[in-house]
C-alpha cells in the first residue's frame, strides 16, 4: 500500500476509536489469521463479586472474608477487588505485601502470614490444603475459587464471579465471518474458561496458564506458522502483547498493556477488534 492509503487507513480507524500506532501495524492487522483474547477483563468485565464463601474450621466465614480482604487490599487484581468490597469494614493493617502474579497474594496480619490464592500456589508454598477444603473446591462450578490459608495451612476459600462483556458474542461472531480463528486464554481455571468460552462462541481454550506461559503460548502458535494477534488488558498481559505479530489492548486496562500494544482499543467494546481487522483489509486491499 501507498504511505498515502496507510496514513487514510489509520486515520479512518482512530475516528472508529481504534488508536494504530502506525502503518506497521495497520499491515500486521490485516495479516492477522488467529485472535487470541486475554479472558479477565478483555472478554469480560473484570468486575468481580463474592458469591460464595467457605470456613474450613468452624471459624465464621466473615473472618476469611476479613483476613483476606485485608491482603487484597493492597493488591490490584480483579478478584482481590471482589475480596476487599464484600469484607466490607475498613481492612487490618497489613505488612511485607507481596503480589504473586497469575497465583495469588500475601501478607501478615495481625502477625499471622495470610496467603490468599489458586490451590497449586498453597501446594507449591508448603501450605496444607484439607480434604473439606478439596471438596469445596469441586462446588464452585464456573466461579473463580481462591483459598485462604493461616500461617502453613488453609482455612477457608472464597469464590467469585465474572460477567461476560454485553457485546463479546457479537465481536466473536464478527472474528470468525472474518475467517479468523479465536482462543481464549487464561490464568483461571479450565472449568471457568469453557463457561465464559462457550458463553461467547469461542471454541479453544488455554487455561491455567501462568503469565510466563502466556508468552510460550503465542510463540507456539507462531512457530506453527499461524499470525496471532493476542487481545489484552492487563499487567500479566504485556509480554504476551508483545510477543504477538499484534498486540492489541484495551485503553481502560494497565499502562503495561496500552504501551506493549500496537493497536489501543478506546472503545471498552470487542467489536472494536473485527473492525480494526475488517478496516485494515479494506484499507490496504482497495488503495493500492
Ligand atoms: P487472568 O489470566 O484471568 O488475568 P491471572 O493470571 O491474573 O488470571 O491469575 C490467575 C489466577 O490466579 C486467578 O484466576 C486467581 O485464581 C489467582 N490470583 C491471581 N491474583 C490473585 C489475587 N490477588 N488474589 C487471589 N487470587 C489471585
Ligand atoms: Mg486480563
Amino acid at each position: 500500500a501507498t504511505p498515502t492509503a496507510l496514513m487514510v487507513g489509520v486515520a479512518r480507524a482512530a475516528q472508529l476509536g481504534i488508536l494504530i500506532k502506525g502503518p506497521d501495524a495497520l499491515e500486521a492487522t490485516r495479516m492477522v489469521d488467529t485472535v487470541v483474547l486475554d479472558k479477565t477483563g478483555t472478554v469480560t468485565t473484570g468486575r468481580m463479586a463474592v458469591v460464595d464463601t467457605a470456613s474450613f474450621t468452624g471459624a465464621p466465614e466473615a473472618d476469611v472474608l476479613r483476613r483476606a480482604g485485608a491482603v487484597e487490599a493492597a493488591s490490584e487484581h480483579p478478584v482481590a477487588a471482589a475480596i476487599t468490597a464484600a469484607a466490607g469494614d475498613p481492612p487490618a493493617a497489613v505488612t511485607g505485601f507481596e503480589a504473586l502474579v497469575g497465583a495469588g497474594a500475601r501478607g501478615v496480619v495481625g502477625g499471622v502470614r495470610i496467603t490468599v490464592g489458586t490451590a497449586a500456589l498453597m501446594a507449591e508454598s508448603g501450605i496444607t490444603i484439607p480434604p473439606a477444603a478439596h471438596r469445596w473446591l469441586g462446588t464452585t462450578g464456573p466461579a473463580t475459587a481462591v483459598l485462604v490459608a493461616e500461617g502453613g495451612a488453609v482455612t477457608g476459600g472464597i469464590a467469585v464471579r465474572d460477567t461476560v462483556k454485553p457485546t463479546a458474542a457479537a465481536a466473536v461472531a464478527d472474528l470468525h465471518r472474518l475467517g479468523l480463528r479465536t482462543v481464549l486464554l487464561t490464568g483461571d481455571n479450565e472449568v471457568v474458561a469453557r463457561a465464559v468460552a462457550a458463553e461467547v462462541g469461542i471454541p479453544e481454550v488455554l487455561a491455567e496458564v501462568r503469565p510466563v506461559d502466556k508468552v510460550a503460548a503465542v510463540r507456539e502458535l507462531r512457530a506453527a506458522g499461524h499470525r496471532v494477534a493476542v487481545v489484552g488488558d492487563g499487567v500479566n498481559d504485556g509480554p504476551a502483547l508483545a510477543a504477538a505479530d499484534l498486540g492489541l489492548a484495551m485503553a481502560r486496562g494497565s499502562d503495561i498493556a496500552t504501551h506493549a500494544a500496537d493497536v489501543v482499543l478506546v472503545r471498552d467494546d470487542l467489536t472494536a477488534v473485527p473492525e480494526a481487522i475488517a478496516l485494515a483489509n479494506r484499507t490496504l486491499t482497495t488503495i493500492r
